[in-house]
C-alpha cells in the first residue's frame, strides 16, 4: 500500500497566533497540505491522485507531462511515478538545458531530483513548448516514447480538480473564508466545489493576467469566490526583498516554511489585508498551504546572484 492507494488523505489545520491577527480580532488557521508527503506534497498530490488511477485503469505504463525547469509539478510527477511504478517523461521548456545535461543537473535542484527519481527528460525550445499540445507534437512524442498517459502542464484537468475536492472536509465547514494560491486554477476549483454556501474562497494568483477567472469557471459553477489581484509581486516567480523578509520572519515566528512563488505571496497578502481591516471581527480564515517547498533551493540560487537575502531553510 502506498499513499496513492489510500482513502482520502487528511491534512491538519494549524492555528496561527500573531499580534496583527489579535488586533483585528481575526482567526487564521493554515491547512498543512505541505505535510501530506515528503516528496509529493500539497496540491500536487491531490492533482495527481485520480490521474494516476486513470492512467493505470487505461493500462498505461508511461506518463508524459510538461513543465519549466523549477516546476513543482515536474518534481511531484517524478516522485509519484516512482511510488506507483510507472515511467515518467518530463517535457521541459528550454532546449539549452539539454545541451549539457550533466551541468544542468549539477545546477538545478528540481531537475536533479526528478532525474534521480527516475524521470526521463525531453528538452524543447520555447517555441516548440508553446505548441506542446498540438496533435503534431503529441504524435511525435508517441513515436518517440510509445503510448502514454498525458498530464497537462501544471497538472490541471477534471481529475485533478476532483482530487482537490478532497482538500476541504466536513471539519472545515465553520471557516468563513478559505484562501488558496492560484497557478493554473485547478486547486482553487476543487476547493470551491467543496465549500458550503456560507463560505467564500479567496484566490491569490501567483502570476499577472486576468485569464485565470475564465479557467476557474471551466471547473466550477459556484460563484462564492473572488480573485485578489494585488499580491503577485510583478509576476510568476518574481520576488522582492519585502517578500523574502516576510517569509523568513514567518518561518522564525510560526515555524512554517513558505515558498516564494506561491504560498509566501498568499500569506503576505492575507496579513496585509488583515492589517488594512478587510476582514470583519471574528472572521475565521483558513489558508491552504499547497506545499512547493522543493522550489526554495532553486530560488535561493537566483537570490544569491541578485545579492538579495536568502530564504531560510
Ligand atoms: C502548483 C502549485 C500551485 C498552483 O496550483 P494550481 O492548481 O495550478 O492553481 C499552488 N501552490 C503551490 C505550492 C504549487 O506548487
Amino acid at each position: 500500500m502506498h499513499i496513492f492507494s489510500s482513502e482520502t488523505v487528511l491534512s491538519k489545520n494549524q492555528s496561527i497566533s500573531h499580534p496583527i491577527l489579535d488586533t483585528a480580532e481575526v482567526f487564521l488557521d493554515i491547512k498543512r497540505e505541505d505535510q501530506i508527503h515528503k516528496e509529493v506534497s500539497g496540491n500536487k498530490f491531490r492533482k495527481l491522485k485520480y490521474n494516476l488511477f486513470e492512467a493505470q485503469k487505461q493500462g498505461h505504463t508511461t506518463i508524459v507531462t510538461f513543465g519549466g525547469a523549477y516546476s513543482n509539478h515536474i518534481a511531484a510527477t517524478a516522485a509519484a511515478g516512482k511510488i506507483v511504478g510507472v515511467k515518467t517523461i518530463g517535457v521541459i521548456r528550454g532546449d539549452e538545458l539539454g545541451k549539457n545535461l550533466e551541468y544542468t543537473l549539477s545546477q538545478n535542484d528540481t531537475l536533479r531530483y526528478a532525474s534521480e527519481t527516475g524521470m526521463q527528460f525531453k528538452f524543447i525550445t520555447r517555441d516548440a513548448y508553446r505548441n506542446k499540445t498540438s496533435q503534431v507534437f503529441l504524435d511525435k512524442l508517441k513515436e518517440e516514447f510509445g503510448s502514454f498517459y498525458l498530464i497537462p502542464e501544471g497538472g490541471t484537468n477534471e481529475l485533478a480538480v476532483r482530487g482537490c475536492e478532497e482538500i476541504l472536509t466536513s471539519k472545515d465547514s465553520d471557516y468563513d473564508i478559505i484562501c488558496c494560491v492560484v497557478g493554473t486554477g485547478g486547486t482553487i476549483s476543487g476547493i470551491i466545489n467543496s465549500t458550503n454556501r456560507n463560505q467564500k474562497v479567496l484566490g491569490f494568483p501567483a502570476l499577472k493576467g486576468d485569464f485565470l477567472a475564465e479557467e476557474i469557471k471551466k471547473y466550477t459553477s459556484k460563484t462564492n469566490w473572488e480573485l485578489v489581484l494585488d499580491y503577485h509581486f510583478g509576476g510568476y516567480g518574481k520576488v522582492n526583498q519585502e517578500l523574502i523578509q516576510f517569509i523568513n520572519t514567518f518561518i522564525d515566528q510560526q515555524h512554517i516554511t513558505l515558498d516564494p512563488v506561491y504560498t509566501g505571496k498568499m500569506l503576505f497578502g492575507i496579513f496585509d489585508m488583515v492589517q488594512k481591516g478587510v476582514f470583519s471581527k471574528n472572521t475565521r480564515i483558513l489558508a491552504t498551504h499547497t506545499g512547493g517547498l522543493q522550489g526554495i533551493a532553486g530560488m535561493n540560487k537566483v537570490l544569491m546572484k541578485k545579492k538579495l537575502p536568502l530564504i531560510t531553510i
